[in-house]
């Protein structure tokens, strides 16, 4: 780990270098007072050993001229006891030591002693001789004395002279006092020196400290401070408070902008998380929503001995109120279903309930059971999904026409069915795809036969991806007749699988699985080349003047790919059959879907003289104005509407206009799944121009087929 050196450290680092200069300082201000100080007491020394000895001397040479004027007389008289008296009086003089009074040879006269031992003797000693050469006053100095000598004039006769002996260590003694002195009081003023610099370094200390309390307070403290609130923030914790200060000055404003910063990033992330939340259109909960809040009451649950149920609720052919209105049309009505739901889910769904909107037509429902036994949250869900099946299946206005809904719901309850979140959306998945498949427009509990359900259709989607390769698959055709005269026209291929294992497998289902996996995209083709080249080996086994055609049923997948009009001219081409005796047939919602783009390629299509129909017609939504914008040539009325035609008027009704405006627009009307022969009459009687059914005949292989044309 790198060792990181924070601000306040930085501070006590320097604080410290800081600390140490004003140390090193102090010692070497001591240090050079301690050398003046020296310095100062050598120079007094010397000043006043100069001054000492030049008033010494001054003194010396005063006292010696003046005793020596007063000894004129008496010496040139002789008067020894005037001289003594005065060389005694001068004697006792402080720091005397000798008084020679000498006559004009050198020979001593008097040296101020009682008996004058050394009388009439010559002076011999160091400074004698400078003393008696000398012509006026005169000083020598040695170790231990100074001596002022004077010779004593009568006129310019010299008579004599005088000495005066001054004792040089006694005056030493007097100068070291004086000088001790002097470094006494140098040693005070330097002791009150060191106590000052002693306080200035004390002060400087407390300044120091003082300093960095300030800057810990006013600075280190806040950017720590905003720098913990920045480590929360990053941490996702955005409801950080920032501590506000209100300080007018910089780093007041930084904290401050700082709060501001961070309110604004949490009100962005709020709403950022509400937006990742709710579901824009209805404005309920979203996926994620509902499956934190699933998976934080599964949490609680645990253990708790309580039941929750989970509805999943699919709108019924939601798909073709936005393929047939428009894409604002559908949201609408999605709209409106939330509304109910929501309603229904605050009347019957309990206090607990959450509803979220899963994207498209897809809402689930978590409901909540009391502490009460687990038939309590059944009864809840029962209650609730019968409610939702009533309320959704009421008519829903929608750009002033009447859509007709209803909802499949699929219900799982915990723990009895799953534990998990994901396994119980799993569940309700199943439970609700069950429920679609039982009819639509009702409820279905998950049990666990349904996952085999599942599984059963994912192993058929495995299966049927090679079963053409395999020879599994083959095409059956069921004749087209014409009313009128009731010829045999043409048939219908329709695509049969049977499976070594499963058996016969029904067209709703496999043809289902395989647009929904994507594999009608393979076998489509297939299909086609296989229809087409029966087609051509019927005309060459019956030279026909009327050669048939052959219908063959498009899933909207192959429309939508793109590609239909490429594969369709290939087929042509390479089984040889002509353009017309080949028939399209596509639903109502693959035309729908993309109308702009279903026209082009329809266009194309019946360009190249291929004939497109539109096949169960009636089932969808649109309209018979519909026909006008989208070229084909033809329509197949569903067989919901012909089973009914002779019981029901209204389907009579509604078959008897869609022929006559089919007529008015110039195609042609196929009624399909003619099971009677009343039925048969009665579409003849309205003018319908084919028509196919049981009753004409049965679905059969090709070779069967030309045997029946036979
Ligand atoms: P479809 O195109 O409407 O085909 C007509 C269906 O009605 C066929 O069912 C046919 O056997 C059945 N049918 C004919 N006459 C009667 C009758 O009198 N009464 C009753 N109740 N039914 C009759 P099938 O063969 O089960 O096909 C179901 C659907 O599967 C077809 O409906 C078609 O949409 C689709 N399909 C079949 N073969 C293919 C294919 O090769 N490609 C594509 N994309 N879809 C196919
Ligand atoms: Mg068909
Ligand atoms: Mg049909």
């Amino acid at each position: 780990m790198k060792l990181r050196m924070g601000l306040q450290a930085r501070f006590l680092l320097l604080m410290g270098v800081a600390l140490l200069v004003v140390l090193a300082l102090v010692a070497l201000l001591l240090n050079r007072q301690e050398q003046m100080r020296r310095e100062v007491e050598g120079v007094s020394r010397q000043a006043m050993r100069t001054m000492i000895g030049q008033s010494l001397r001054r003194q010396g040479e005063a006292t010696t001229t003046q005793l020596a004027a007063t000894l004129t007389n008496p010496l040139y008289y002789s008067d020894l006891d005037a001289v003594g008296a005065l060389a005694r009086g001068t004697l006792r003089m402080p720091d005397v030591s000798y008084v020679i009074v000498f006559d004009e040879e050198g020979r001593v006269v008097h040296d101020g002693s009682e008996d004058i031992a050394s009388y009439g003797k010559p002076m011999d000693d160091a400074m004698a001789a400078g003393v008696i050469a000398a012509k006026g006053l005169h000083t020598q100095f040695d170790d231990r004395v100074m001596d002022v000598s004077m010779p004593i004039l009568i006129g310019q006769q010299r008579v004599g002279g005088v000495r005066v002996g001054y004792d040089m260590q006694a005056i030493r003694r007097f100068q070291e006092q004086a000088v001790d002195k002097l470094r006494a009081r140098l040693d005070t003023l330097g002791q009150r020196h060191v106590i000052w610099v002693g306080l200035l370094g004390v002060g400087l200390l407390v300044f120091g400290a003082l300093s960095l309390w300030l800057i810990q307070r006013l600075l280190v403290r806040p950017i720590r401070q905003l720098a913990e609130s920045a480590q929360e923030i990053e941490a996702g914790h955005f409801d950080t408070v920032t501590p506000i200060d209100a300080r007018n000055d910089e780093v007041g404003d930084l904290m401050r902008a700082f709060d501001r910063m961070s309110r604004s990033l949490a009100r962005h992330d709020r709403e950022i998380r509400r937006m990742a939340y709710t579901d824009a259109l209805t404005g309920l909960a979203n996926r994620l929503a509902f499956r934190e809040s699933l998976d934080e009451r599964l949490d609680q649950m645990h253990g708790a001995g309580r039941q929750l149920a989970l509805l999943f609720a699919d709108i019924d052919d939601f798909k073709r109120v936005n393929d047939t209105l428009g894409h604002d049309a559908g949201d609408e009505v999605l709209l409106q279903c939330a509304r109910r739901i929501e309603s229904a889910v605050a009347r019957v769904g309990g206090e607990a309930a959450l509803l979220a909107r899963f994207g498209g037509d897809e809402f689930v429902i978590l409901v909540q059971g009391a502490d009460d036994p687990e038939e309590d949250v059944r009864g809840l869900a029962t209650k609730l999904a019968e409610t939702l099946v009533v309320d959704l299946g009421a008519p829903v206005d929608v750009q002033g026409r009447q859509v007709f809904l209803g909802t499949s719901i699929g219900i799982t309850l915990f723990p009895e069915d799953a534990a998990s979140g994901t396994s119980l959306m799993k569940n309700g998945d199943i439970a609700m795809y069950q429920a679609k498949v039982a009819g639509k427009n009702c409820f279905r509990f998950y049990s666990r036969a349904m996952n085999q359900a599942v599984e059963r259709r994912v192993h058929l989607e495995q299966e049927l991806r090679g079963a053409w390769d395999r020879g599994e698959l083959s095409l059956v055709y069921q004749p087209v007749f014409r009313l009128v005269d009731g010829a045999m026209i043409g048939a219908e291929a329709l695509l049969r699988w049977r499976h070594p294992e499963l058996g016969f497998v029904a067209p709703s289902v496999f043809i289902d699985v395989a647009e929904q996996s994507g594999l009608i995209e393979i076998l489509g083709p297939h299909v086609l080349h296989a229809a087409c080249s029966d087609a051509v080996a019927w005309q060459k086994a019956r030279q026909d003047p009327d050669p048939l055609f052959v219908a063959v049923n498009v899933s909207p997948r192959q429309l939508r790919s793109g590609d239909l009009p490429d594969v369709v001219s290939a087929c042509l081409r390479d089984t040889g059959l002509t353009a017309d005796l080949l028939h399209l047939e596509l639903t109502e919602t693959a035309v729908i879907g993309d109308e702009l783009h279903a026209s082009a390629l329809l266009s194309e299509l019946r360009g190249m003289g291929v004939r497109v129909w539109l096949d169960d017609f009636g089932t969808g939504f649109s309209g018979l104005s519909h026909l006008r914008r989208v070229p084909v040539d033809g329509v197949k009325i569903d067989r919901s509407f012909v089973a009914d035609v002779l019981r029901d008027p209204d389907d009579l009704a509604l078959t008897t206009a869609i022929i006559a405006m089919a007529h008015s627009l110039g195609i042609l009307v196929v009624a399909e799944g003619v099971e009677k022969e009343g039925q048969y009459a009665i579409l003849r009687e309205r003018g319908c121009d084919f028509a196919q059914g049981y009753w004409l005949g049965h679905p059969v292989t090709a070779e069967e087929f030309l045997q029946l044309r036979r």
